[in-house]
Protein backbone atom coordinates (compact mmCIF):
# COMPACT_ATOMS: atom_id res chain seq x y z
CA UNK A 1 0.00 0.00 0.00
CA UNK A 2 1.16 3.77 -0.68
CA UNK A 3 1.14 6.19 2.05
CA UNK A 4 -1.89 8.35 2.60
CA UNK A 5 -1.60 11.56 0.74
CA UNK A 6 -4.27 13.56 -0.19
CA UNK A 7 -4.64 14.34 -3.54
CA UNK A 8 -5.53 18.07 -3.23
CA UNK A 9 -2.05 18.38 -0.87
CA UNK A 10 -0.49 17.93 -4.05
CA UNK A 11 -2.49 20.37 -5.93
CA UNK A 12 -4.30 17.80 -7.89
CA UNK A 13 -7.93 18.35 -8.57
CA UNK A 14 -9.90 15.88 -5.93
CA UNK A 15 -13.46 14.97 -6.94
CA UNK A 16 -15.57 13.50 -4.06
CA UNK A 17 -18.43 11.18 -4.12
CA UNK A 18 -21.90 10.64 -1.73
CA UNK A 19 -23.20 7.60 -2.49
CA UNK A 20 -26.54 6.64 -1.59
CA UNK A 21 -27.31 3.69 0.39
CA UNK A 22 -28.71 1.96 -2.79
CA UNK A 23 -24.93 1.39 -4.10
CA UNK A 24 -23.24 0.06 -1.30
CA UNK A 25 -21.09 -2.41 -3.54
CA UNK A 26 -20.01 0.60 -5.38
CA UNK A 27 -19.14 2.95 -1.99
CA UNK A 28 -16.13 0.10 -1.04
CA UNK A 29 -15.16 0.01 -4.89
CA UNK A 30 -14.36 4.03 -4.70
CA UNK A 31 -12.60 3.87 -1.47
CA UNK A 32 -10.43 1.14 -3.02
CA UNK A 33 -9.51 2.99 -5.76
CA UNK A 34 -8.76 5.30 -3.69
CA UNK A 35 -11.63 7.82 -4.29
CA UNK A 36 -12.93 9.58 -1.08
CA UNK A 37 -16.41 8.44 -0.44
CA UNK A 38 -18.74 8.68 2.03
CA UNK A 39 -22.54 7.08 2.60
CA UNK A 40 -24.56 7.74 5.32
CA UNK A 41 -27.21 4.51 5.72
CA UNK A 42 -30.01 4.66 6.73
CA UNK A 43 -30.39 8.84 6.51
CA UNK A 44 -33.16 10.47 5.57
CA UNK A 45 -32.78 12.04 1.86
CA UNK A 46 -32.69 15.70 3.60
CA UNK A 47 -29.81 14.75 5.53
CA UNK A 48 -28.04 13.36 2.34
CA UNK A 49 -29.06 16.53 0.38
CA UNK A 50 -27.60 18.61 2.94
CA UNK A 51 -24.26 16.83 4.21
CA UNK A 52 -23.36 16.22 0.80
CA UNK A 53 -23.83 20.01 -0.79
CA UNK A 54 -21.98 21.24 1.97
CA UNK A 55 -18.96 18.94 1.78
CA UNK A 56 -19.26 19.68 -1.90
CA UNK A 57 -19.58 15.64 -3.13
CA UNK A 58 -21.30 14.63 -5.96
CA UNK A 59 -24.45 12.29 -5.00
CA UNK A 60 -24.38 9.00 -6.86
CA UNK A 61 -27.79 7.20 -6.59
CA UNK A 62 -29.80 4.46 -8.27
CA UNK A 63 -33.09 6.15 -6.71
CA UNK A 64 -34.91 8.14 -9.58
CA UNK A 65 -36.87 10.09 -7.08
CA UNK A 66 -34.08 11.22 -5.08
CA UNK A 67 -32.08 12.11 -8.30
CA UNK A 68 -34.62 14.30 -9.66
CA UNK A 69 -34.89 15.91 -6.48
CA UNK A 70 -30.75 16.81 -6.12
CA UNK A 71 -29.58 20.09 -7.66
CA UNK A 72 -28.54 20.26 -11.41
CA UNK A 73 -24.43 19.26 -11.73
CA UNK A 74 -24.52 18.03 -8.28
CA UNK A 75 -25.53 14.52 -8.67
CA UNK A 76 -25.25 11.32 -11.18
CA UNK A 77 -27.94 8.78 -11.99
CA UNK A 78 -26.01 5.14 -12.16
CA UNK A 79 -27.57 2.67 -14.38
CA UNK A 80 -25.73 -0.06 -14.09
CA UNK A 81 -27.03 -3.11 -12.05
CA UNK A 82 -23.11 -4.91 -11.08
CA UNK A 83 -21.17 -3.27 -8.71
CA UNK A 84 -17.87 -3.44 -11.03
CA UNK A 85 -19.97 -2.07 -13.76
CA UNK A 86 -21.61 0.75 -11.71
CA UNK A 87 -17.83 1.41 -10.89
CA UNK A 88 -16.54 1.69 -14.37
CA UNK A 89 -19.69 3.52 -15.25
CA UNK A 90 -19.14 6.35 -12.67
CA UNK A 91 -15.21 6.33 -13.58
CA UNK A 92 -15.93 7.30 -17.37
CA UNK A 93 -18.60 9.69 -16.33
CA UNK A 94 -15.55 11.28 -14.12
CA UNK A 95 -12.46 10.28 -15.44
CA UNK A 96 -10.45 12.04 -12.80
CA UNK A 97 -6.84 11.18 -11.49
CA UNK A 98 -4.35 8.45 -11.99
CA UNK A 99 -5.55 6.19 -8.99
CA UNK A 100 -2.10 6.33 -7.09
CA UNK A 101 -3.78 6.71 -4.28
CA UNK A 102 -5.82 3.30 -4.64
CA UNK A 103 -5.91 1.04 -1.65
CA UNK A 104 -4.76 3.67 0.70
CA UNK A 105 -8.14 4.34 1.71
CA UNK A 106 -10.30 2.07 4.51
CA UNK A 107 -13.09 0.19 3.29
CA UNK A 108 -15.18 0.62 6.13
CA UNK A 109 -15.24 4.03 7.01
CA UNK A 110 -13.79 6.41 3.96
CA UNK A 111 -10.57 7.68 6.60
CA UNK A 112 -7.11 7.15 4.56
CA UNK A 113 -5.39 4.61 6.57
CA UNK A 114 -1.73 5.10 8.23
CA UNK A 115 1.33 2.50 8.66
CA UNK A 116 2.02 1.74 12.24
CA UNK A 117 4.82 -0.11 13.81
CA UNK A 118 4.25 -3.95 13.82
CA UNK A 119 4.28 -4.25 17.63
CA UNK A 120 1.50 -2.07 18.12
CA UNK A 121 -0.83 -4.72 16.65
CA UNK A 122 0.53 -7.95 18.20
CA UNK A 123 -2.62 -8.32 20.25
CA UNK A 124 -4.96 -7.54 17.63
CA UNK A 125 -4.23 -9.59 14.62
CA UNK A 126 -4.16 -13.49 14.61
CA UNK A 127 -0.84 -14.99 15.52
CA UNK A 128 -0.09 -16.20 12.14
CA UNK A 129 -1.05 -13.20 10.33
CA UNK A 130 1.67 -11.19 12.45
CA UNK A 131 4.49 -13.82 12.17
CA UNK A 132 3.93 -13.78 8.07
CA UNK A 133 3.72 -9.92 7.42
CA UNK A 134 5.90 -6.85 8.35
CA UNK A 135 4.11 -4.20 7.46
CA UNK A 136 0.39 -3.26 9.00
CA UNK A 137 -1.73 0.32 8.75
CA UNK A 138 -4.49 1.03 10.78
CA UNK A 139 -7.44 3.20 10.00
CA UNK A 140 -7.30 6.32 12.57
CA UNK A 141 -11.41 6.82 13.05
CA UNK A 142 -12.39 2.90 13.11
CA UNK A 143 -8.90 1.47 14.33
CA UNK A 144 -9.45 -1.26 11.59
CA UNK A 145 -6.23 -2.93 10.76
CA UNK A 146 -4.88 -3.55 7.31
CA UNK A 147 -1.76 -5.66 5.73
CA UNK A 148 -0.86 -6.96 2.55
CA UNK A 149 -1.69 -10.18 2.53
CA UNK A 150 -4.20 -12.64 0.49
CA UNK A 151 -6.81 -10.14 0.09
CA UNK A 152 -4.62 -7.85 -0.51
CA UNK A 153 -3.01 -9.25 -3.51
CA UNK A 154 -6.46 -9.51 -4.69
CA UNK A 155 -7.24 -5.60 -4.31
CA UNK A 156 -4.16 -5.10 -6.48
CA UNK A 157 -4.96 -7.06 -9.27
CA UNK A 158 -8.63 -5.67 -9.34
CA UNK A 159 -7.65 -2.08 -9.37
CA UNK A 160 -5.16 -3.03 -12.43
CA UNK A 161 -8.24 -4.86 -13.99
CA UNK A 162 -10.48 -0.99 -13.81
CA UNK A 163 -7.49 0.49 -14.97
CA UNK A 164 -6.93 -1.44 -18.10
CA UNK A 165 -10.70 -1.69 -18.50
CA UNK A 166 -10.71 2.18 -18.30
CA UNK A 167 -7.89 2.67 -20.99
CA UNK A 168 -9.72 0.38 -23.83
ZN1 LIG B 1 -11.91 2.98 9.04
Amino acid sequence: MTSAHSGAARGKPSLQFFVDENLLGLVKRLRMMGIDSSTLPGAADDAVLEVAIEENRIILTKDRKFFERIPAGRGYFVKADDAKDQLLEVLEQFPLQDYDEALSRCFQCNTPIQAIDKAQVKERVDAKTYSLYEQFYECPTCLRIYWEGSHFDKMVKEVEKVRRDLSK
